[in-house]
């Protein structure tokens, strides 16, 4: 959800229709595509009901807008806008929505160690990466304390009653940056949208964030495809079919800026303050919601490939890791993921 021009930023690949099976007689799915969120949307419905059609266009986008009015952090007249801003430490309302974001990003965050921390924004904004864009990209030793004493899980509350949802930070100038997050958000509300229209064949996808449903239109599964991580080279890593569930990619290799020939992350390690600087390229995760998904693969990303590894066997989570070596790159799959593929990259299997 991070703006960047000249920047691609899917690392998954959509492959419906190129399944091997023949081109013939493969109805067109109905689409809708867009921009949001800084990143591309796209909605793809295979026979669709008719009646399900009129206004589903301006709907999606209506809803997309909304989502976007509450959790982004680039425009100054949103919720999470007016909360960063408020520099008080009474609870304020927030939307059921947000709640929902929020307390699935806490919980993820802390089944991190806080790797995974959605009050980071003062360090995302230091560097460079967020809409406090600073002239500097190379802080110092002091501003990154600085930015890292505003910065903690333990400064923020989310208080849930039947009357209502507040967050609270404890810390005044506490920042809130759901843009992690934001996609799989999305994606999950988009697809309660379709649903409640009485459609189930469909392929969701904002960002780095896909989440399908039932057969494509040539009646097969909808594929998507992990990339290989090369900057040009358009290889799948390797195929899935998604079940109903939701998938997410966070990649050190396709969001970064150039500095001295090294390459910036626009993902921050917070323990160090610094971006992340190891040789993880990039985390995948398939989960039952595509918030969750989003949630973990920017946690993962932050921890590296050892302790990655070993808090998605820990948690039990579909993961599919791909690590720089020497000579190029290995992969990795914790037993959950393998349930997903359909097919890999030969020169892993
Ligand atoms: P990617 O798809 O490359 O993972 P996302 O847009 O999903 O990218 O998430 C990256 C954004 O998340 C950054 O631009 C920043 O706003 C925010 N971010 C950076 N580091 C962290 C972190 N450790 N925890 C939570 N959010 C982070
Ligand atoms: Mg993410």
């Amino acid at each position: 959800m991070t703006r960047f021009s000249g920047v691609v930023m899917a690392t998954l690949m959509l492959l419906w229709g190129c399944d091997g099976a023949p081109a013939v007689d493969q109805a067109q799915p109905w689409r809708a595509e867009g921009k949001i969120m800084g990143t591309y949307y796209r909605v793809l419905v295979a026979s669709p009901p008719a009646a399900a059609l009129p206004g589903l266009n301006e709907a999606i986008e209506r809803q997309l807008a909304q989502d976007n009015h509450q959790i982004s952090t680039w425009q100054d007249d949103t919720i999470l806008s007016r909360f960063n801003r408020y520099r008080g430490t009474e609870p304020q309302p927030i939307t059921a929505g947000m709640a929902d974001i929020v307390s699935t990003a806490l919980r993820i965050g802390a089944k991190t160690g806080g790797a995974m921390d959605i009050t980071i924004g003062p360090l995302v904004n230091l560097w460079g990466f967020g809409p406090e864009k600073q002239p500097s990209m190379t802080p110092d030793a002091r501003q990154i304390a600085n930015a890292r004493a505003r910065v903690g899980l333990e400064h923020l509350r989310l208080i849930e009653t039947d009357k209502g949802q507040w967050l609270q930070k404890t810390l005044p100038d506490l920042y809130v940056d759901l843009s992690t997050v934001g996609e799989g958000y999305a994606i999950d509300h988009l697809a309660a949208l379709l649903e409640q229209r009485g459609i189930t064949r469909y392929l969701v996808s904002v960002g780095g964030a896909v989440l399908t449903r039932g057969l494509s239109p040539s009646q097969q599964p909808w594929r998507v495809a992990i990339q290989h991580p090369t900057d040009e080279a358009v290889a799948a890593e390797a195929i899935v079919d998604l079940q109903g569930h939701g998938i997410s990619t966070s990649g050190s290799y396709r969001n970064y800026y150039e500095l001295n020939g090294k390459r910036i992350s626009h993902i921050i390690d917070p323990v160090t303050g610094r971006p992340i600087d190891h040789k993880l390229v990039s985390a995948t995760v398939i989960a039952t919601t595509a918030l969750e998904a989003d949630g973990w693969d920017t946690g993962l990303m932050v921890l590296g490939t050892e302790k990655a590894k070993q808090l998605a066997l820990r948690e039990g989570l579909a993961v599919f890791l791909i690590t720089k070596s020497d000579n190029g790159f290995t992969t990795w799959m914790s037993p959950q993921f393998s349930s997903f593929i359909i097919s890999r990259n030969d020169k892993d299997a």
